[in-house]
């Protein structure tokens, strides 16, 4: 077998075998063959599509090169493919584990203008976001729930992958992205997932119909790996919740917990539902009862709150800065549209993103939007506080370019 002869099969749109997968993947993994070659054949396959039979082994090649997770109960997991203010994960999760669902997740890093899990689990003191894998399963046995960050001995052959592609304008291929995350869900050991696939100009999936292919690739895969899965297409047009910023968004969550209702309400009782419904194998609408009752009768705020004492943190010493900058509305009208992206854009600004690989975040730091698409407005009302480290900062009116208000 050689890698040429495999890269110009795929330029040729033909079906490549398993075994010519691994000789080309692991082979990159074992580093005998090198970037440029695989650099050519991740272009081929993001051309030309990979088919689902090779989507498919392609997830198993992924799997295989590296440390699996299995619990002794059944565990549900969810993934968002990235979003701001994006906080359903630390709504879903107690839900889940109030009514006795056992969840072990492993969660990511902010990417890009997305918020990631990790990062706002960091932004309360103490939280452990590693656990030694004795503790971590010790913590699910005992309480139900346990979240840390994403091993890295889990699907090693992604991890160099991914820094790949992301450097050769290769990452939007469905079968790529299919089983990038199919993979490290299937590894960490869930049994039953639901995927909220994000759409709209703060996701990298800009259309309705891209969203749906994705979709129909994951639930095959699920299904091939034995998993009760579930997609939901979801907006990420505007931001979910009302707070962009690590500590805002603990916050917001919490608030949440205790009934607040709005998208980020919605939208995590729909994940929550999917998941119950799977996990107990009932109607969602029955489910759907049973994550509104969580909520309401504060089952799921109160294991929140024991899970994260539980793994270390101390809610009631987390900072928000007390630093604020008012935006004002500069006209009157009605809110037409709030910019998912500028918001992330304009929360990495402020620090609570990285701009680069080696950027600190500053947890305390955020947006929080006090109003919301189709509220109206007057002149001189306050749309929104930046919570910022420095007043000095020097903000432009592209920065600021949050609301649009006709
Ligand atoms: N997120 C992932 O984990 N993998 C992808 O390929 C894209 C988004
Ligand atoms: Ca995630």
């Amino acid at each position: 077998m050689n890698i040429i002869d495999i890269i110009t099969k795929k330029k040729r749109k033909e079906e490549l075998t398993f075994d010519e997968l691994d000789f080309a993947f692991n082979g990159y993994l074992k580093g005998e063959v090198p970037d440029y070659q695989m650099s050519s054949l991740l272009m081929a396959i993001t051309i030309n599509g990979l088919t689902l039979k090779e989507t498919i082994n392609l997830t198993e090649l992924f799997i295989k090169s590296g440390k699996c997770f299995e619990f002794e109960k059944k565990t549900a997991d969810k993934h968002s493919t990235g979003g701001v203010g994006d906080t359903v994960t630390l709504v879903v999760m107690p839900i889940l584990a109030s009514l006795n669902i056992p969840v072990g997740k492993m969660s990511g890093r902010g990417l890009g203008i997305t918020g990631g899990t990790v990062d706002k689990l960091e932004a309360i003191p103490g939280y452990k976001v590693k656990l030694s894998e004795k503790a971590f399963y010790e913590q699910v046995k005992k309480i139900s729930i346990a979240v840390i960050a994403q091993s890295e001995e889990v699907v090693p052959l992604d991890k160099a992958i991914y820094a790949l592609r992301d450097v050769t304008g290769t990452v939007d291929s469905m079968g790529l992205i299919a089983s990038s995350i199919m993979s490290k869900k299937i590894a960490c050991g869930a049994n039953y997932i639901v995927i909220d696939i994000k759409v709209g100009e703060g996701a990298f999936i800009k259309t309705k119909a891209e969203a749906k292919e994705l979709s129909s690739w994951m639930k095959k895969i699920g299904k091939h790996f034995g998993m009760g899965i579930e997609t939901l297409i979801t907006s990420m047009d505007a931001p979910l919740g009302s707070s962009i910023g690590n500590a805002l968004e603990v916050a917001e969550a919490i608030e949440v917990l205790k009934g607040k209702e709005g998208k980020l309400y919605d939208v995590s009782v729909e994940v929550a539902s999917h998941l119950i419904a799977l996990a107990k194998n009932m109607e969602v609408k029955d489910a759907e009862i049973l994550a509104k009752n969580a909520l309401q009768k504060k089952t799921a705020l109160k294991t929140f709150e024991k899970w994260i004492k539980t793994q270390g943190g101390n809610l009631s010493e987390m900072k928000i800065s007390d630093k604020l900058i008012d935006i004002h509305s500069n006209i009157d009208g009605t809110i037409q549209k709030i910019s998912a992206l500028n918001c992330g854009k304009l929360a990495i600004k402020l620090g609570a993103g990285r701009e680069n690989k080696n950027s600190k975040i500053d947890y305390s730091v955020g947006i929080k939007l006090l109003k919301h698409e189709g509220d109206t407005v007057k002149k001189g009302d306050v749309l929104a506080e930046l919570y910022v480290n420095d007043y000095d900062i020097e903000l432009t009116d592209e920065d600021l370019k949050l609301f649009v208000i006709k």
